[in-house]
C-alpha cells in the first residue's frame, strides 16, 4: 500500500532563516515572542509555545518562479527545532476541529484545477488520498483555510 507522507519545509532552508538569512522578499525574518495562540512552526509541525521566540517571514514553497509559485507568510521556531519525524502521522497542527485548504499540484509545480478543497481536518487524509489518486497530481499543498498560509505538503511514497 502507498504511504502518505506529511512533509515540512527542508531543514537546510529553515536553518538559514533561523540564522537570519533574508527571506524571498529580501527581508530579515521578523523575531517575535509567541503568545501561545496556535502558531504552527512549518519545520517541526508543532505549535510554538507561549514565551518562545519565533520568526515571521515570507516563503515560496516552490523550486521555480513560474506563475503558480505563490509566496506568503509563515512562522518558524527561532531556535533550531527538529524536522517533523513521524511523517506518516498527521501533524498535531491539524487540530481535528479545524479546517485546512488542500490542493493538488503537478510534477511541474502547477495547480491541478479541480483539486482545491477546504476540508475538516479529521477528513484530511481521506480527502488527500482522493486527490493523490489522480494521475496528474504529484503532491498536495496544505494551507490555512482562512488565511491561505502554507502549512506543509503531502506526498506519496510511490506513484
Ligand atoms: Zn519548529
Amino acid at each position: 500500500m502507498k504511504m502518505m507522507n506529511f512533509i515540512p519545509i527542508r531543514t537546510t532552508t529553515v536553518r538559514a532563516f533561523q540564522e537570519g538569512v533574508n527571506d524571498s522578499h529580501g527581508n530579515a525574518p521578523e523575531v517575535r515572542i509567541s503568545d501561545g495562540g496556535g502558531l504552527p512552526c512549518r519545520h517541526c509541525l508543532d505549535y510554538i509555545p507561549e514565551g518562545e521566540e519565533y520568526l515571521i517571514l515570507s516563503h515560496k514553497p516552490f523550486s521555480s518562479t513560474q506563475p503558480y509559485a505563490e509566496q506568503g507568510p509563515i512562522f518558524l521556531h527561532k531556535k533550531a527545532c527538529k524536522s517533523y519525524e513521524n511523517r506518516s502521522i498527521l501533524p498535531k497542527i491539524c487540530d481535528p476541529k479545524g479546517q485546512l485548504l488542500i490542493r493538488g499540484y503537478s510534477a511541474d509545480e502547477r495547480i491541478v484545477y479541480g483539486t482545491g478543497k477546504v476540508v475538516q481536518n479529521y477528513q484530511i487524509e481521506t480527502e488527500a488520498q482522493k486527490i493523490l489518486n489522480q494521475q496528474d497530481v504529484a503532491y498536495i499543498h496544505v494551507r490555512s483555510a482562512s488565511n491561505n498560509c502554507y502549512q506543509f505538503r503531502i506526498e506519496q511514497d510511490e506513484k
